[in-house]
């Protein structure tokens, strides 16, 4: 019998929502992580933070560890720069997400930033996978340079072998023919890994096109193909970037990609955690929740036939206080577990129950 492996919608059916901090990822919760590829100071890194959520990001992204083509390029501040993230996520009082290549960093990384990155460089790092997996710390893993589906699938579960849940998946293109893009952005691998997987799957346009003016298209695209974030390069000032300032935006078309994914984000009921809401946003996502439990209870209506044909076959009376009782009073305890008024799940669980004790009344006629 071939093992079932943890990420798949064999092991869980339902979609992974992985949590960091008050931001929620995955699901229908959309992440928008942004800011600097490489931490060059405290003054481009601050600056470009504090831009980018003001515009609307809920993450903050930034290397101090860089996989650098050339051993002549700028390879990152290294640890010193780790305590610049720790001191950004409180000042800003939102989570960070730094990359790791060595499996040594780990545990210190982990104890400075909210979410730790895997390059594509690294996705077949099986020494720093494993030592990765032994944290809970959630886990962006990268789509590797050339790597098949089912290779960065099985790169995901060795970070899941040890019981951690929090991987979210990145496409962020692959290598092809074509020189128009630095990458070429694998679409479809959205929708394919949704079937297959129940992890969370951001992209990442920056270095998917290796060019600013294709980020808000493509960001577009993975929005509309049901990704669940994106991760881009913000820089305060592009052209002195000590690493891909070709791809990197400048603030304000960063905030000019915000207000236009918007709308799709809307037609795609994708919500963002962890930012202020204006009215009509926390009114969007009351309604989506009322949406919610309409779906919700049109489901146990739907299963109203099959126990009735049930309770005639075996001369079963529609009205069973017992059952009724016991599974009102579990989900009394229920509500007390998860802060909610007893009473209130008591009202409703009395008036669903006695709706559908009508219901069937009529269905066994
Ligand atoms: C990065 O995010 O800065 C990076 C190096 O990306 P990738 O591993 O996708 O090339
Ligand atoms: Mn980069």
């Amino acid at each position: 019998m071939s093992k079932v492996m943890r990420f798949s919608r064999e092991f869980k059916s339902v979609d992974t929502v992985v949590d960091v901090g008050n931001v929620k990822i995955g699901g229908k919760f959309f992440a928008i992580a942004a800011g600097p590829c490489a931490i060059e100071n405290q003054d481009q890194y601050f600056q470009t933070a504090k831009l980018v959520k003001k515009a609307g990001a809920n993450l903050i992204r930034g290397s101090v560890f860089k996989p650098r083509s050339s051993p002549y390029s700028f390879q990152g501040l290294g640890r010193e720069g780790l305590k610049l993230i720790k001191d950004l996520g409180e000042e800003l009082d939102i989570p960070t997400i730094t990359e790791v290549m060595d499996p040594r960093d780990i545990k210190v990384t982990a104890n400075h930033v909210d979410v730790i990155q895997i390059g594509a460089r690294n996705m077949q790092n099986f020494d720093l996978l494993k030592e990765a997996s032994k944290s809970d710390i959630p886990i962006i893993l990268k789509r590797g340079l050339s790597a098949t589906v089912d290779e960065w699938l099985n790169a995901a579960e060795y970070l899941m072998v040890e019981g951690n849940e929090n991987i979210i998946l990145c496409e962020r293109g692959i290598r092809t023919f074509s020189t128009q893009t630095r990458n070429t952005l694998d679409l479809s691998v959205i929708p394919l890994l949704k079937m297959r997987t129940h992890l969370p799957i951001i992209v990442d346009p920056s270095h998917a096109t290796g060019n600013r003016d294709l980020i808000l298209p493509v960001s577009k695209a993975a929005i509309a193909s049901n990704a669940d974030g994106i991760l881009v390069e913000v820089h305060n000032n592009p052209d002195l970037a000590m690493c891909d300032g070709a791809q990197s935006l400048p603030p304000e078309m960063f905030a000019d990609l915000i207000e236009n994914i918007k709308p799709i984000l809307e037609i795609e009921k994708k919500v963002i955690t962890g930012t202020t809401m204006t009215l009509d946003e926390v009114r969007r996502r009351i309604n989506y929740v009322d949406e919610d439990i309409i779906d919700l209870i049109a489901n146990r209506l739907n299963l109203v036939p099959a126990l009735v044909e049930f309770k005639k076959k075996n001369s079963l009376p529609v009205y069973q206080p017992d059952r009724e009782k016991e599974i009102t009073e579990k989900y009394v305890r229920l509500a007390a577990v998860n802060d909610v008024n007893p009473t209130l799940i008591r009202k409703v669980f009395n008036l669903i129950i006695s709706e559908m004790r009508l219901f069937q009344a009529q269905k066994m006629e």
